[in-house]
């Protein structure tokens, strides 16, 4: 039995505690806490279709479907296990300093207005509910933008990581305003380089997350699936090793991984986009949460066979959690997960990429809904990981000669 304190400290941190009942359908979500001692019984889980939000030496947390609770509780990996209530903190009420989606859109115009020689803003692409996915370019050359190295920066793949909306989106825009105040290595770098930042790719999700004005938990994109249930996890729809681990072919479930690769309108809007500018040399993927510096393989244990691709992922990742204080890792080495955005990127383009996994580290510190105030030192510590990989965009390679 868990403690009493165990038990308190959950109310207090997800403040989701149904004391009412448990609805019986595959819509309630039911957040878990998991034994598990390695990364093998890790990805057992993971193949479950639950969604995995952090990792202990001993224990999971997850999310997941009553189907999916009832499984593992038969393989009796389950410890506790909640019914998640989202009816507590309200959005944008208690968090009024996040985003939501017009909000959104009006921060990034305004940048636009703010340096309209230095950004061009543009929809890469049509959502499910027909919402735009909007990036920004961003370049002190725009008219030869194509001709320098480039990166690409995204954020919101999945709907309730409201911090890894907020995050590139500040960084952006406080290092704008760095060019614009003459400091020299950040001109020298926004001038050099071919900068696009994607904040929101799955915006149907954030909207539907907070648009009742309270959170929904939710992951997915907002596709109905042929059970009438909704959403295909986005990060795991790409099209590399796509449906192998840990992306589940149930439609109910939070991992469901699409009826195929490339099914749903968003990711082929990132593919379009990323293969549309061949000089992007290094992507990162914001998430949250659990202070992580991830890069591939995610979908198999077995590292980068390229001896100096393995090193380049190793070597950045290892420096830039010098500075935002994160553990760096192999994706795999949490658990097998398949059809991700730097799989792809990295397994079909080449592209070195990582996924930070933002604050805070563990479910304790509020797990997806840290509140506003996670948000400037989030910001804070990843301004030198965002700098690092835009130098080294031009040639990743030097940090391993
Ligand atoms: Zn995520």
């Amino acid at each position: 039995m868990p403690s009493k304190a165990f038990l308190l400290l959950s109310l207090f941190a997800f403040g989701m505690l149904s004391s009412t009942h448990a609805e019986s359908t595959d819509d309630q979500l039911y957040w878990m806490k998991l034994k598990a001692h390695s990364k093998f019984e890790r990805s057992v889980i993971a193949d479950t279709g639950v969604a995995i939000e952090t990792i202990a030496d001993d224990f999971v947390t997850a999310t997941g479907t009553q189907t999916e609770l009832r499984r593992l509780e038969k393989m009796n990996f389950v410890e506790v296990s909640f019914p998640v209530q989202t009816d507590t903190k309200d959005f944008p009420a208690g968090d009024g300093a996040f985003h939501d989606e017009a909000r959104l859109k009006a921060a990034m115009d305004e940048l636009v207005r703010k340096y309209p020689t230095l950004v061009r803003i543009s929809s890469v692409g049509k959502t499910v509910e027909d919402r735009d996915i909007w990036a920004l370019r961003i370049s002190g050359n725009l008219a030869k933008a194509e001709q320098l190295p480039g990166i690409i920066y995204m954020g919101g793949h999945h709907a309730r990581e409201h911090l890894s909306v907020e995050t590139p989106l500040r960084i952006w825009e406080i290092l704008l305003e760095r060019y614009a105040q003459g400091d020299e290595r950040v001109r020298t770098l926004i001038d050099g380089r071919d900068i696009h930042l994607i904040p929101a790719v799955n915006p149907d999700g954030l909207a539907y997350d907070v648009e009742s004005g309270r959170y929904r938990s939710w992951r997915k994109n907002r596709t109905q699936n042929d059970n009438n249930t909704y959403g295909v996890d986005l990060n795991r729809n790409y099209d590399y090793a796509w449906g192998t681990t840990g992306a589940s072919p149930s439609p109910s479930s939070e991992t469901f991984r699409g009826k195929s690769a490339f099914s749903e309108p968003e990711t082929r809007a990132i593919r379009d986009y990323v293969e549309a500018h061949e000089n992007i040399t290094v992507l990162l993927s914001f998430h949250t949460y659990s202070q992580l510096i991830l890069y591939p393989w995610g979908h198999t244990y077995t590292s980068i066979a390229n001896d100096a691709d393995r090193r380049v992922h190793e070597t950045m990742a290892r420096t830039m959690a010098q500075w935002n204080g994160y553990t760096p890792m192999q994706s795999s080495g949490l658990y097998t997960a398949s059809g991700d955005a730097t799989d792809w990127s990295y397994g079909v383009h080449g592209i070195i990429s990582f996924t930070f996994e933002l604050d805070p580290g563990r479910w304790g510190g509020g797990g997806f809904y840290p509140g506003a105030g996670a948000i400037p030192a989030t910001v804070q510590k990843n301004i030198e990981p965002v700098l690092y990989l835009l130098e080294h965009a031009a040639n990743p390679y030097g940090v391993i000669q």
